[in-house]
């Protein structure tokens, strides 16, 4: 049977050379990197060396750059490294810190931040995006009070791959944190989930004016379990988990040198012609699928902004339709695409990012995300939108909604 995978936004394959270039780390070069002798130093050789070349990609210090276990580590070290740094400084007011975020952000960041304000820890503000799937600039701005130390917007949305104004959200701090000084008032940390916009947005962390930038390894042709934080100098943060003094004494544990390696390889090859090539033949091809969709199939509707959108990301909604239906179905057809991001699908609440845009809960039921990547061809997409139309009109006989017929 054919197989189809147009779910890259979940994890990419790896790369023939990333994998190559991680391969000796395993067996021959196994060394751990903190110790002294030869097989160590080697070990850490190839640690600094895929962290010179992160630093070289987010045009960084190679010390702001902390490896980590991935996305979901650096935003949890983000929310509450953030929190502990600011309740170790003595102060005289006991007012709570404040942190702002959005109401569509991963899990990962959402969950901390709840969890922070649940335990008294923090007082939170979640932004809802327009029904287009953005988040408005003057929102971030009207949000702010005296308290507020962190300000966490993802850079494109993992389900509906929209695209958010963090550089605007970057101009916006460094005026404000200049008359926050002055004032006497905490600065306001910056971070964006890159996850999803590594590949395909500029991630110069000067001009997008970020202060912490998380990613994962595995969205990018790298390996999974690996990922980092970039942390601008002076921010402050603390470690959460205690152990070891590796990566600046910022995250304890082993380092996973064949994963780090393996990140290094992988983010050198972003910014390579041939990638960039590949971005403009992906970015014709989701088009490509959207049109189609939109035109073939009767009552269905694109999540999220057409224009403001990632290159890989179409997100779907069919009217009188189950998105987890759909995606057995379509999976039965060897064509792999998801409802929801991966990590919340088989969990069969409506999506909390559809919902977020103003959407019902049985219209946040019904989404299909399809994201392509390096590998997809035309003649693949050809197939899921033929498979794509028959499962939906099959679905909608099912429930008694047979529509007009299709095109
Ligand atoms: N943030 C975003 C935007 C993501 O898409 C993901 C992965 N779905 C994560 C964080 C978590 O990444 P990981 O599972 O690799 O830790």
């Amino acid at each position: 049977m054919q197989k189809i995978y147009l779910d890259y936004a979940a994890t990419t394959p790896v790369d023939k050379k990333v994998l190559d270039a991680m391969l000796p780390y395993f067996s021959e070069e196994f060394g751990n990197a903190m110790s002294v002798h030869g097989f160590g130093q080697r070990a850490l050789e190839a640690v600094d060396d895929a962290r010179a070349k992160a630093a070289l990609f987010f045009r960084a210090n190679p010390s702001e750059i902390i490896f980590t276990s991935g996305a979901t580590e650096s935003n949890n070290l983000v929310v509450k490294g953030s929190l502990r740094s600011y309740n170790s400084i003595a102060r005289k007011t006991t007012e709570k810190p404040h942190i702002i975020t959005t109401a569509f952000e991963h899990h990962c960041v959402l969950d901390a931040c709840k969890f922070a304000q649940k335990d008294g820890l923090a007082e939170v503000t979640f932004i809802s995006p327009n029904k287009e799937g953005l988040i408005s600039v003057k929102d971030i701005k009207a949000a702010i009070k005296p308290t507020t130390i962190l300000i966490s917007v993802m850079y494109v949305n993992n389900e509906i791959g929209t695209v958010q104004p963090i550089a605007e959200i970057g101009k916006l701090l460094k005026k404000i944190n200049a008359e926050r000084a002055i004032e006497k008032l905490p600065r306001i940390s910056f971070h964006t989930d890159a996850t999803q916009g590594v590949n395909y947005f500029n991630c110069d962390v000067d001009e997008i004016g970020v202060d912490l930038l998380s990613m994962s390894a595995h969205k990018i042709y790298g390996p999974k379990g690996v990922g980092l934080l970039y942390v601008r100098k002076g921010t402050p943060i603390k470690r959460i988990q205690d152990g070891g003094d590796q990566e600046y004494k910022m995250r304890a544990g082993t380092h996973n040198v064949p994963g780090i390696v393996g990140l290094g390889q992988a983010i050198n090859a972003i910014k390579t012609p041939a990638t960039q090539k590949k971005i403009k033949e992906i970015t014709a091809l989701r088009d490509y699928l959207i049109k189609r969709v939109l035109k073939e199939i009767p009552k269905s509707y694109l999540n999220g902004s057409a224009e403001k959108r990632s290159p890989n990301n179409a997100n779907f909604r069919f009217d009188d339709v189950e998105g987890e239906g759909l995606i057995l179905s379509l999976d039965l057809d060897g064509i792999a695409g998801s409802t929801g991001s991966a990590c919340s699908s088989g969990a069969l609440d409506p999506s909390h990012v559809l919902l977020s845009l103003g959407l019902k809960h049985e219209q946040a039921h019904g989404s299909l995300r399809l994201t392509i990547g390096k590998h997809t061809t035309k003649k693949e997409l050809d197939i899921a939108i033929a498979k794509t139309k028959e499962v939906v009109k099959r679905l909608r006989k099912i429930s008694g909604n047979v529509l007009a017929d299709f095109q």
